[in-house]
């Protein structure tokens, strides 16, 4: 098979952009009958614990670990086969453990979020899992500094760290209902293959990305539905070195940043074509919503190449996101199909990841008691009662914290509004956009994550809801714990 019937054989199974004639995922599916079956009541076996969290990825392993950490008994429940959530899924590197210093002349670097997030980054070190903090060098580089991970390798490492610090993990666990005793959460409904259970707990924390909970348990959301979701692959048999030759020969790079790679330092780990014009390349991408942006901790593999997809209805409707999730899969295969097109030294790319389903950044937003607003960021405000500070905007340098600084995240944001012993971490709090661009990054979501786990414990041990939980029990908890304050 030579290269162009090699490159026609992945046309045939995918990409029906334009092609009417392709099928969605509903298509001749029969909707709701109309008519309702009435479930019979179970008893369920009952588990017991200090503190529950739900959702097992980026905000999710952090909470359960602190959690463990500060003496509860912990149960984590995650729905894949995995932890790990959207950093491994979604996410092209971690943004950002450093303050955006760059555009800010005098300002020094500084490593803001650090506690059991670095811990993580440490040990994927150590089996050359990660690139270490790449500095951006070129182009487009007031990101300052992304940390690219084995995804694969990351998984792994979540699991063990979770095992280690004694929590009981539950994976291919659905979190399927709340038992609710006026505005306590009571325990949580899980189902697995090993069948329907109810887990009790003293503090629980909504670690599922969508809230759900926080929306079993009858809080408040909203679901805006204003982002595109998106998809990544992983493209093997390819060369970033090659990547970003070509993308400098035609004056289209966006971002470069360098570290560890296949064991060797100072390699290009990070390399972006944003500014690309290739004639039928630009148009290609841009026909599939692809961004160009890649990084990579090996020398033969693309890590992250994204193609999004504006759904118009919600993206909690599973029949809308079937669709979605076929579309997004089309368009998976024809990215993979342009990389062999047009750059040099990819001809025999393959498909060697994917996001095992769709994501998205932004699906229901919990109400807390306090909502992060874009001021808050932009102005570096810091709070009387903060878990971490943060220092890292997506839309660096359009939007900036102020002087290159840090706002801090406060413990009332985590805290669910009318629900006296839920917390949540992650992509489902802060509901102004531009905020959530930054308060959503992976690293933020992991910070997130160690306060609310810590609180979790201290409440389960104090047998007090959130709201009474005194400030500087938590404060010098998170301190111990190695968590970075603004002096
Ligand atoms: C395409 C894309 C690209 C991105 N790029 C970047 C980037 O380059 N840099 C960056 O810093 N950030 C990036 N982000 C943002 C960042 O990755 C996410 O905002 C963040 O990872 C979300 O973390 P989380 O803990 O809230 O959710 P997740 O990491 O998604 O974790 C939620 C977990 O809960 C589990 N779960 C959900 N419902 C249930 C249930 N009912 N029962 C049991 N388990 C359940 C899920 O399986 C999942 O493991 C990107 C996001 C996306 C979608």
């Amino acid at each position: 098979m030579n290269r162009r019937e090699f490159s026609k054989g992945i046309l045939i199974v995918g990409t029906g952009l334009g092609d009417g004639s392709l099928r969605d995922a509903s298509a001749g599916v029969a909707g709701p009958s109309g008519e309702y079956y009435e479930e019979p009541a179970k008893r369920l076996p009952v588990r017991k614990f200090g503190v529950v969290v739900a959702g097992g990825g980026t905000a999710g392993v952090v909470a359960a670990i602190a959690a463990a950490r500060q003496g509860a008994k912990t149960a984590l429940i995650e729905a894949k086969g995995y932890p790990g959530g959207t950093v491994t899924e979604g996410g092209t590197a971690l943004h950002s453990f450093y303050n955006l210093w760059k555009a800010f002349p005098g300002v020094r670097k500084r490593q803001v979020v650090r506690g059991i997030p670095q811990e993580i980054v440490d040990r994927l070190l150590k089996v050359g899992g990660c690139s270490g903090h790449a500095e951006m060098i070129e182009g487009y580089n007031y990101d300052s500094v992304c940390t690219c991970i084995d995804t694969e390798l990351h998984k792994l490492i979540m699991f063990e760290m979770l095992v280690e610090a004694g929590v009981f993990v539950c994976v291919n666990t659905l979190l399927a209902g709340a038992i609710m005793d006026g505005p306590r959460v009571r325990g949580v409904i899980v189902e697995s293959r090993s069948g329907r259970e109810a887990f009790y707990a003293r503090s629980f924390v909504d670690c599922t990305a969508y809230g759900d909970l926080a929306a079993y348990a009858g809080a408040r959301y909203t679901e805006p539905n204003d982002y595109a979701v998106c998809n990544s692959v992983g493209i093997g048999n390819v060369s970033i070195d090659k990547y970003y030759a070509f993308i400098k020969a035609n004056n289209g790079v966006g971002q470069l940043a360098k570290g560890m790679r296949s064991g060797q330092p100072d390699q290009i780990v990070r390399a972006g074509a944003e500014w690309i014009s290739v004639p039928g390349l630009a148009e290609g991408a841009r026909a599939i919503g692809m961004g160009m942006i890649t990084t990579t901790v090996h020398d033969n593999y693309l890590m992250f190449i994204k193609c999004n997809l504006k759904m118009s209805v919600s993206p909690t409707n599973r029949d809308e996101v079937a669709k979605a999730e076929l579309e997004v899969r089309r368009r998976m295969a024809k990215a993979v199909e342009l990389f062999r097109q047009y750059v040099p030294g990819c001809e025999k790319a393959f498909m060697a990841r994917t996001s095992p389903r769709l994501c998205i950044r932004r699906g229901r937003l919990i109400a807390c008691d306090y909502d992060v607003t874009l001021a808050d960021v932009l102005e570096a405000r810091h709070f009387d009662d903060e878990i971490m500070v943060y220092g890292f905007h997506d839309s660096a340098p359009r939007l900036q914290v102020k002087n290159g600084g840090t706002y801090g995240i406060p413990y009332k944001a985590l805290r669910v509004a009318g629900i006296e012993n839920l917390l949540a971490a992650g992509m489902m709090i802060t509901s102004d956009h531009e905020a959530h661009m930054s308060t959503r990054n992976t690293v933020c979501c992991m910070g997130q994550g160690q306060g609310a786990g810590a609180a979790a414990a201290l409440c389960a041990a104090r047998n007090c809801g959130t709201r009474d939980l005194p400030y500087p029990t938590l404060r010098g908890a998170l301190e111990k714990a190695g968590v970075y304050f603004e002096s």
